[in-house]
């Protein structure tokens, strides 16, 4: 049995176990990807000391300083059920295994809803991106299109229209969803073009990188290219939470609800990062988080375990 059993390994998770492995007690990590979103990164630019590093090369550094500590590292292995206890919690596996632990974190991160039109796959990190914050200012100057015209889509639109020439913001929907102080901030920008009723059907590039997409007028039904950069999707991001439905309080997005120590609902389950209520999902502050979460595990330890 572990004091502290992480469950996932992206940033959050890996930055959770190096807390608690400093504390010289019990650690274990079981993560369906060591790595987490990262490996699907190309450039950071904004993890702050290091100017730039590609999403592959800081998740292997991430599995570099997880291991220089003594942690048990259970990569490939998905949980599938948590089970709270009096005195232990219990984590179910998909292989059948049953981990125990004092006190669980849970960091299983999030993912982006995707447009699953053709193109999408090919082009991602090729000019298809999901992350304004993080990929915006690699668009300095060109055209790109927002998808998505909830509170994301437009504050990202926003957000883009600093940077970039132009941006075409296409909802599915005849109206914006977004909080109408932001539709009327975006309506003001010169640069900014919206479409409703507009469904993006094809990615197109030139085998290297985006060129355009083509959507579908729904009420008129004619189809149009528009010749741009980038494509920036904005439909949602998914919590990896569907496990813990009815174990953990879920947001009604799915977010596991945290306090300000990464408490969960449950006593003796933390969670941390992007699968979480904490706003704003980044690299440091999902590292920021899983630290947290941890200082709070052990604190919980000293104050509920035998001496
Ligand atoms: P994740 O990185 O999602 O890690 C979750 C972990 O949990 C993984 O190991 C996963 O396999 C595991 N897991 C999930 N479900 C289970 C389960 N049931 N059982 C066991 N394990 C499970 N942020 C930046 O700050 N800068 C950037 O430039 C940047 N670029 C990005 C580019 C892309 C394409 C993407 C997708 C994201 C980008 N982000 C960037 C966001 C950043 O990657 C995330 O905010 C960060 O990875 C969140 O860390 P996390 O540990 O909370 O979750």
């Amino acid at each position: 049995a572990y004091d502290v059993l992480v469950i996932g390994g992206g940033p959050a998770g890996a930055a959770a176990a190096i807390y608690a492995a400093r504390k010289g007690i019990r650690i274990g990590v079981a993560a369906e990807r060591f790595g987490g979103q990262v490996l699907d990164t190309m450039a950071i630019e904004n993890f702050i000391s290091v100017p730039h590093t590609e999403g592959p090369q800081f998740a292997a550094s991430l599995e570099v300083h997880v291991k220089d500590y003594d942690v048990d590292v259970m990569n490939l292995q998905r949980a599938e059920k948590l089970v709270p206890g009096k005195d232990m919690i219990a984590v179910e596996l998909a292989n059948g295994a049953t981990l125990r632990s004092k006190t669980v974190i849970l960091s299983t991160g999030a993912r982006w809803r995707q447009m699953e039109v053709p193109g999408e796959d090919q082009y991602r990190n090729k000019g298809v991106a999901y992350c304004p914050h993080c990929d915006g200012p690699l668009f300095k100057g060109k055209r790109v299109a927002v998808i998505g015209g909830g509170n994301s889509g437009v504050e990202a639109a926003i957000d883009l229209a600093n940077i970039v020439s132009h941006v075409t913001l296409i909802e599915f929907d005849n109206k914006l969803r977004a909080d109408d102080v932001l539709q009327r901030k975006l309506r003001s920008l010169p640069n900014v073009d919206i479409l409703l009723s507009a469904k993006t059907t094809e990615v197109l590039g030139d085998g290297q990188k985006v060129t355009g997409l083509v959507y579908e007028n729904r009420i008129a039904g004619q189809r149009h290219t528009l010749g741009l950069e980038g494509i920036f999707v904005q439909i949602g991001l998914l919590p990896n939470t569907e496990w813990l439905k009815g174990a953990v309080e879920l947001s009604p997005r799915g977010e596991i609800i945290v306090d300000h120590h990464g408490q969960t609902s449950v006593p003796g389950v933390f969670a941390a990062g992007d699968c979480t209520t904490v706003p704003y999902k980044q690299i440091v502050i999902a590292l920021g988080e899983g630290a947290k979460a941890s200082l709070a595990a052990f604190d919980h330890l000293i104050r509920t375990s035998a001496p």
